[in-house]
């Protein structure tokens, strides 16, 4: 890191293409950095994981190393450390901030973390429900400038794809401003409110990664079990006897008992039914309604609108109908007058109780943020001097790539893009820059002598314990996350 002065009271900052100059006691463009003294500080600690969630310190005290193994399957003792805090260096064919070796079960680890300045990023999201947000290709907006669109939906979920360099870098300034700010809230796993759609048919969604989406202020609660006909499949049994017919009301199939292969099985009998929509398959009916935010993801809140007439030569005065959503959160029951119109009537007990299954069976709903980037030929020159050798490395599983500690999928083909799910990493793992870009820890982690094949910077390597200090903060490692320096992860353990 350059502290090249401008003039005496300001140091230059080199971690970005902004290079700030940046005066004694104030911090940069992106608040990550700062002058202290002429000095020029990363503001965050380096983050570190504590593996098994013992106690980092003393560390290595009375000459002990993290792997004399006291009989437990789990080390503990042994720190990983992050990129997140660990600061950039700009442009990259300078060594990464931190290339740090540690022993593990014999054989020597060394992990390249790096702060990468990502241009080409964004975020997956997907959003548990079955109400409508927008058509595919929709535009979301947030400000009021469009950050992303509505990707093809998800069984029970919709999903967005956010950012990317034609939304950074490719629109007005201020549509990249806005578009870097959504992008870092999300990531940090803060809500955003965006709006998806045009006036005459838009949504107000509020997302925040691990937390339920509020749409158009209401808050939702349940994934729905299935589709409607995987719903009349799953419960059919619970309606046989109590009823003579079930419409599952869902903007994707619509499931009726007494035509589906369920209620054939179950010698459910004709009713004379008639479903406004495209009959696909026997029980099963596409388009009985408009997308939405009603019942099944429809834009009804009566459900008989999708009913036409009874066949009089099957229905019969007094037939019994429930009609209940995919959460089971909707649901009406009905009895056939005289003239065969479906009239409202208290449902009974037991079948209250199956909507309430329906319920029950239903996971909540929550918002996941996956963050994606693709670490770049200059990101890659950090770690070696021929970047396209840790490329073939990570294809070959010698390297582990990490982000923030957490697994990051990396995606098959050219170059390195990884995905990762924000919840997984610690928080407050992103920053920016104003070129604008994103900034997020990416850690890879190898052999020491993998490391030398693919011409790292041997001469930058660094013992765990020279750079772990009182300083760095400290913090459990996710149960759900692999160790990144297990030998499991790699080709050469197997
Ligand atoms: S924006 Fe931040 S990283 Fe970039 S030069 Fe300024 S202080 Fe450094």
């Amino acid at each position: 890191m350059a502290n090249e002065t401008a003039n005496p009271e300001k140091i230059r900052c080199d971690a970005c293409p902004v290079m700030c100059y940046i005066a004694d006691g104030k911090i940069g463009a992106c608040d990550r950095y700062a002058n202290h003294g002429g000095d020029l500080v990363r503001l965050d600690a380096l983050t570190i994981i504590e593996s098994s969630g013992q106690k980092l310190v003393p560390f290595l005290k009375d000459g002990k190393g993290p792997d004399d193994w006291d009989g437990n399957i789990v080390q503990g003792n042994r720190p990983f450390v992050t990129a997140v805090g660990a600061g950039t260096t700009y442009p990259d064919y300078k060594p990464a901030p931190f290339i740090v070796s540690q022993e593990i079960q014999g054989v020597d680890m060394v992990t390249v973390v790096t702060e990468g300045i990502f241009s080409y990023c964004g975020v997956k999201i997907k959003i548990d429900t079955d109400r409508h947000l927008g058509h595919e290709r929709d535009v979301v907006r947030v400000n009021g400038e469009p950050i992303g669109h509505v990707m093809t939906s998800e069984y029970g979920s919709k999903m967005l794809s956010l950012g990317g360099v034609e939304h950074l870098t490719g629109g007005t300034k201020k549509e990249g401003r806005i578009t870097c700010d959504a992008l870092l809230k999300l990531c940090n796993q803060e809500a955003v409110e965006m709006v998806i759609g045009e006036p005459e048919h838009e949504t107000t969604v509020v997302v925040q990664a691990g937390k339920a989406p509020i749409i158009n202020g209401v808050e939702e609660k349940l994934m729905r079990v299935g589709c409607g006909s995987a719903t009349i499949g799953m419960f059919a049994t619970q309606w046989v006897g109590h009823v003579e017919d079930v419409v599952v009301v869902d903007d994707h199939i619509t499931g009726v008992l007494s035509e589906h292969q369920a209620g054939k099985l179950l010698d459910v009998p004709a009713t004379g039914i008639k479903i406004n929509g495209r009959r696909s398959t026997p029980g099963r009916y596409f388009q009985v309604a408009e997308p939405g935010t009603g019942w099944g993801g429809t834009d009804i809140e009566d459900p008989l609108k999708i009913l036409g007439d009874f066949n009089p030569k099957f229905a019969k005065d007094g037939m019994r109908l429930l009609m209940v959503s995919t959460t089971g959160e909707q649901y009406a029951y009905f009895e056939l007058d005289e003239t065969l119109t479906p009239q409202p009537a208290e449902i009974p007990e037991k079948l209250k109780a199956s909507a309430d299954l329906i319920a029950e069976n239903c996971e909540p709903s929550v918002c996941s943020v996956l963050f994606m980037g693709g670490a770049g030929g200059s990101l890659r020159a950090g770690v070696t001097e021929n970047p396209v050798k840790l490329t073939k490395s990570v294809k070959d599983s010698l390297t582990f790539v990490s982000c923030g500690g957490a697994e990051a999928y990396v995606w098959p083909g050219g170059g390195i893009t990884v995905m990762v799910d924000v919840l997984d990493m610690p928080t407050g793992s992103f920053g920016y820059v104003p070129t604008p870009a994103l900034v997020a820890p990416i850690e890879f982690t190898m052999r020491v002598s993998d490391y030398g094949t693919l011409g790292g910077h041997m001469d930058e390597i660094r013992l765990v314990q020279d750079v772990v200090s009182d300083g760095t903060r400290k913090v459990a490692q996710f149960d759900n996350q692999p160790d990144p320096m297990a030998h499991t992860n790699y080709r050469w353990s197997k």
